[in-house]
């Protein structure tokens, strides 16, 4: 497809808002504060909303550093999409999913702030969280481009005006799913899919290495007051590349799993939240059948799911959000980025250019980065721990094993991705995700060793503020 995709403004689901609308205004809707189920009071409002983020000109894409011009057609439409909960406190929270490939701080705050300005809705109560397609198009939210990326000043007006555009999409887009915010089910299980490979299965030199993937397939149901579905939101730890570095924009395989299940299950809305992937790839990858054939898998795997008793979730819910500094190691001084600069060629001689220029700016190199932790607990059935950046699989193994297998949903992608997070495994074992990485991002270098106690340790901390350990009861 070329671009002919007309630009359009943010569309609540017609299906599910008429739905929910019907479902409000119904007889059955005055039992809706009354027992959904003998055992079940019902106490959640939701709303459901997409809009479809799709380019509507050439654009750089992001994703991998081997493009060298602007895209040139459309295999996939981009959506994101809002689900707003109400509890039975009458707390408002938005999670936000989306078919692009992150979120820099600037981008979560200029939301954010925006949403709070609207509705009130305090930054705990928003989870941003992106597919990582890496066949989308570059955002930009910071001052300078990262060095992977070699744009010309013509495209970098189009990043900044197709960047500008999208951020005032989901803005409207969350307002719209708070106007729809109608009596609701939530009901929650754990299934599995075998889409995700480590990635040091899928190249030589590596393989000697451990290989742990984390393969769970959580899922969220939304009924409406009648009990017809209205969303389903699932996870899943693995990167969106399974299509090949072409100038096609789409969302990989998730944006095909969340097509499948949406025709599967006509008037749903399905949404996919990213998980601790970063060092997980689909396999087979880099052919064009790759995409369709695991998001169909994925799909199938979550209508199996959703065929059986899923565990009903009461609120409140509780959120809590904060910033914590991860360490880097010690950051090169300006006479070893000169010294690079002598033998670096291409996106390294960028990388330490960059870093000249925030010497330059500043003084000096940062040491640190304030990451995000955020975390929501759905009564004392459901614990999603949201981190940012690019998360390897062994936070997730290990926070499901802390806080419980079949109650905890950890994502990564989520409200600023920064870079790579590696756990002390990983940094010790070295490779991509340890260090090299850090080069695409711009960053002064690897993180300390220190990152994995610093993440969980203040994970801890909100699990505990937003409601305890698995099991326990009561307010924070
Ligand atoms: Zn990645």
């Amino acid at each position: 497809m070329r671009y002919s995709v007309p630009v359009l403004a943010c569309t609540v689901l017609l299906g599910t808002a008429a739905a929910l609308t019907a479902a409000r205004q119904s007889p059955s809707s005055s039992q809706a504060e009354g027992p959904a189920s003998p055992d079940v009071r019902r106490r959640w409002h939701a709303g459901v909303a997409r809009v479809n983020v799709t380019p509507s000109e050439p654009i750089f894409m992001k994703g991998y550093g081997s493009r060298t011009r602007p895209s040139e057609g459309v295999r996939q439409e981009l959506y994101v999409k809002a689900l707003a909960l109400r509890d039975e406190t009458g707390a408002v929270s938005v999670l936000v999913t989306s078919d692009l490939h992150s979120y820099t701080r600037r981008m979560s705050d200029t939301i954010a702030t925006a949403v709070e300005k609207k509705h009130g809705l305090s930054r705990d109560r928003l989870i941003l969280n992106s597919s990582h397609t890496h066949s989308g198009p570059a955002l930009t939210g910071e001052e300078l481009l990262r060095p992977a990326e070699d744009i010309n000043a013509e495209q970098e007006v189009v990043i900044r005006r197709h960047t500008a555009r999208v951020l005032e999409q989901i803005v409207e887009l969350i307002d719209h799913a708070i106007d729809a915010l109608a009596p609701a089910d939530l009901a929650f299980s754990q299934g599995a899919a075998a889409v995700g490979v480590n990635r040091r299965r899928l190249g030589a030199g590596r393989r000697q290495l451990p290989g742990p993937v984390d393969q769970d397939l959580p899922v969220l149901s939304v009924r409406a007051a009648d009990g017809s579905l209205r969303a389903v939101v699932f996870g899943y730890a693995c990167h969106a590349t399974a299509a090949p570095a072409d100038y096609q924009i789409g969302a990989d395989w998730p944006g095909y799993a969340q097509a499948a299940l949406e025709t599967a299950y006509p008037g749903v809305t399905a949404m996919f939240v990213n998980g601790c992937g970063a060092d997980c790839d689909p396999a087979p990858r880099s052919v064009l059948d790759a995409p369709k054939m695991h998001g169909d898998v994925v799909a199938v795997a979550v209508g199996q799911v959703l065929r059986r008793r899923l565990r009903p979730l009461t609120g409140p819910l509780t959120s809590v959000f904060e910033y914590v500094d991860i360490p880097f190691e010690r950051p090169p001084s300006r006479e070893e980025l000169h010294e690079r600069l002598e033998t670096a060629t291409g996106m390294a001689a960028r990388h330490a250019r960059q870093l000249l220029g925030i010497i330059d700016r500043d003084g000096k190199l940062y040491d640190r980065y304030p990451y995000p932790v955020q975390v929501w607990r759905f009564g004392s059935a459901l614990t999603l721990i949201a981190l940012g950046g690019e998360v390897v699989v062994d936070y997730s193994l290990r926070l499901k094993n802390e806080y419980g297998w079949e109650s905890t949903w950890v994502a990564g992608y989520s409200n600023d991705v920064m870079g790579y997070i590696p756990s002390r495994r990983v940094l010790m074992e070295g490779g991509y995700e340890a260090g090299g990485a850090m080069v695409n991002y711009g960053r002064p270098g690897p993180l300390g060793t220190a990152v994995e106690e610093v993440i969980t340790g203040k994970v801890a901390e909100l699990v505990t503020r937003a409601g305890g350990k698995e099991g326990e009861t009561g307010k924070p």
